[in-house]
């Protein structure tokens, strides 16, 4: 293609500069030709002025013979009329080609031939009548004549000759301008396509150049391509003399080319299957057939791995085998994923059959495909009854459509559901029985689709100690409501007799003033003091029994205020004791006023009854933790308690300090913890003995409905 435009472009090079050769050449010759007939004007001029002066001669010798009669007048004349008649001759000649020219001529020569007849006449009569007779010839004024018209020919001659002349210069340098544009131009056209000719070819021999980079490129391309195909790979020539490897083939096997080449690669194969191989591959290779075969081979560390190989033979246009191009693939991972799948089969298997659960595959056409022993012992069906069986058989009609087409959604979500918890659903044994039962469907992505996993539990047994348990609790509920009134009622009616007892006593004591000793006095204050003790325990009997009955509506309640009014409670106990009770700032919560005033009162209270050497300090403060409870807490420097009793104190009854020791019922802590507990808080104490201790309660803030 491109030798076709380069061939071109120089031919038409050569075509131009032959034609401009041509045109030069001619406008060359043509000016040379001008050049000539310039010439020729010049000569015909230089003629005509001979002429002329042959004419002035002739007169001349003619008349100075007639004046003189010296002969060399006469010789003179001669020669004059010779060389005139050769000039008139020259100038016919020169003319001859210009018929206005030739036209003047015979009038020229008639008038040259009179001049000369003249002149002939003038020395004749000299020579015989000597020079009266010549004198009078010269002078009759022909002569003069004659020269004058002669004359005017010529220079009417020489006109036209100058006018050609001029005609003539002036085309000859037409000529040659034109000559030298032509030149000028076909020189500069032949160098443009000479330099384009040449830049076509070196552009050529660029993409030439690129075509060779791409070659070489395409094969690094290859190159890089076969060594990093995760395969091993190789070519053989025609007969299966392997020729190449790549690199792969030599980082697995750590072999070299040249111990590879040809039919080496033998040596990396497992002893056990190389004949075999060997005979496979060579007959393929024979038959020009694509060859396949599954066989270990030597790894460079000296184990081997299974490679499923493969090779196909690459044919030229007409069929013929050119070599053959061949990969080995790793399948030992493979294997291995093999082994493992059907490893986990079995350990799933054995999931499926040590579940607590009947479990059945349904398939989408709702049969079932798969199920464990329970599915048999549930339902009292064989295995090879119940595989293929509709599902529908021993689940609820109805139902076990729901059971595909949420096992076909749950699929599409991958989530595992649970039906027929709160539904009642039955189950149906093969003796047409029924069975309470709860299912959780969950999707099994398989080659056949979705599959759906059941798992159906027998809840017979669920079922019945649920009966039991809400019977249970129907029947503690009832006594303890029973306990409480009782609690409630037997206090409060106690409270009567107890308190006729203590006046009665007192009144005793005041009448038989002064008749009774010493001891029955002794008694009475000690009946009197225990009347007293025994109100105190039924009062906070019946407040603690209180705390379940009588609680209010709960309501946002300033816990300042509750604290304050308990210490109003408390008045006589600090300024006795001499208390120093502060606090930070108090928040809003929403509780029961009352019972909160309990709590503070109880607290504090035990904070300055329980006290050392030192004046009692009680502080109370509150935070909020969480953003969704406030933890109160009330500090104090007294006796402080030992680890160990932090449970115990909160406990009915329960006293770590003795009535001579301290007063006290052991029911406040309790009552604390019964009104918190109701509440959803909770209470506890941070205490080391000698150190005092901080009670803790915290309140969970209850949203506003
Ligand atoms: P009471 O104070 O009537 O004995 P409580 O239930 O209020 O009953 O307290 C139970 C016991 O916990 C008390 O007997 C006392 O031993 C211990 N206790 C309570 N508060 C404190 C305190 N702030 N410091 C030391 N011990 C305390």
């Amino acid at each position: 293609m491109l030798k076709r435009k380069v061939q071109l472009a120089f031919g038409s090079a050569i075509v131009i500069l032959l034609v401009v050769g041509a045109v030069s050449y001619r406008g060359i010759f043509l000016s040379r030709e001008s050049d000539r007939w310039v010439r020729h004007s010049h000569e015909v001029l230089e003629n005509l002025q001979n002429l002329v002066t042959d004419m002035e001669r002739i007169e001349s010798s003619d008349r100075g013979f007639a004046l003189t009669g010296e002969m060399v007048y006469l010789e003179s004349y001669r020669a004059s009329v010779l060389s005139a008649g050769q000039d008139a001759a020259a100038v016919r000649t020169l003319t001859k080609d210009n018929p206005k020219q030739q036209l003047q001529l015979p009038a020229l020569e008639d008038l040259m031939a009179q001049k000369i007849r003249l002149g002939g006449v003038a020395i004749l009569l000299r020579q015989t009548k000597g020079v009266e007779a010549a004198a009078e010839a010269i002078g009759s004024g022909r002569g003069q004549l004659i020269m004058a018209d002669y004359l005017g020919i010529v220079s009417k001659i020489q006109d036209e000759e100058l006018r050609l002349l001029l005609l003539r210069n002036v085309e000859s340098n037409r000529r040659r301008a034109q000559t030298k544009t032509i030149l000028l131009f076909g020189t500069v056209l032949g160098v443009l396509i000479a330099v384009g000719a040449g830049w076509m070819v070196s552009r050529d021999i660029a993409a030439r150049g690129l075509a060779e980079d791409a070659l070489r490129e395409g094969e690094e391309r290859f190159r890089n391509l076969a060594n990093n195909i995760s395969q091993l790979a190789w070519m053989a020539d025609e007969k299966g003399a392997i020729f190449w490897y790549n690199q792969r083939w030599f980082d697995y096997s750590g072999t070299t080319l040249e111990e590879m080449v040809g039919w080496g690669w033998q040596k990396v194969q497992h002893p056990d299957h190389l004949q075999r191989v060997v005979d496979k591959i060579s007959r393929c290779f024979q038959k020009g057939e694509v060859w396949e075969d599954t066989f270990p081979l030597r790894g460079r560390d000296g184990n081997y791995r299974w490679f499923l190989s493969q090779a196909v033979p690459i044919r030229d246009s007409e069929g013929k085998v050119l070599r053959w191009f061949g990969t080995n693939t790793d399948i030992s991972v493979l294997q291995e994923a093999e082994r493992h799948l059907a490893q986990m089969e079995s350990r799933y298997r054995g999931l499926l059959e040590a579940a607590p659960d009947a479990i059945v595959v349904v398939n989408q056409a709702g049969k079932i495909v798969l199920l464990n022993v329970q599915a048999e012992k549930q339902f009292g069906y064989t295995r090879d009854e119940l595989i293929g069986q509709e599902v529908t058989n021993i689940i609820p009609e109805g139902f076990a459509e729901r059971l595909i087409a949420d096992g076909t959604r749950s699929a599409t979500e991958a989530v595992t559901q649970q039906i027929g918890t709160g539904i009642e659903l039955s189950g149906r044994r093969k003796d047409g029985s029924e069975f309470p039962i709860e299912i959780m469907l969950s999707p099994l992505e398989s080659a056949e689709g979705v599959l759906v996993t059941t798992a159906i539990r027998d809840i017979t047994e669920r079922r019945r100690s649920e009966v039991h348990l809400r019977k249970t609790v129907r029947e503690l509920k009832r006594s303890n409501d029973e306990l409480q009134q009782f609690a409630y009622v037997s206090s409060h009616d106690l409270q009567e007799p107890l308190r006729m007892v203590s006046s009665y006593t007192q009144l005793l004591a005041k009448r038989y003033q002064g008749r009774l000793d010493s001891d029955a006095h002794e008694f009475i204050a000690f009946a009197v003091d225990g009347c007293n003790r025994m109100q105190g325990l039924i009062q906070d009997l019946l407040a603690y029994s209180r705390v379940g009955t009588n609680g209010k509506e709960l309501s946002e309640v300033s816990s300042e205020n509750a604290l304050q009014k308990a210490l109003t409670n408390l008045r006589i106990t600090i300024e006795q004791s001499g208390a120093d009770v502060t606090h930070d700032s108090m928040p809003v919560v929403t509780t029961d006023e009352t019972q909160l005033t309990l709590i503070f009162q109880n607290l504090v209270g035990n904070a300055i009854k329980y006290r050392g050497a030192a004046p009692p300090r009680v502080h109370v403060s509150a935070t909020r933790n969480g953003g969704n409870e406030w933890t109160f807490s009330v500090r104090d420097n007294g006796l402080g308690i030992d680890p160990q009793y932090f449970e115990r104190i909160f406990i009915l009854f329960q006293r770590l300090h003795g009535r001579d020791e301290f007063e006290g019922t052991g029911i406040g802590l309790a009552i604390c913890k019964k009104i918190l507990e109701r509440l959803g808080g909770r209470i506890w104490v941070e205490s080391q003995p000698e150190k005092g201790s901080t009670f803790y309660f915290a309140l969970p803030e209850i949203e506003e409905k």
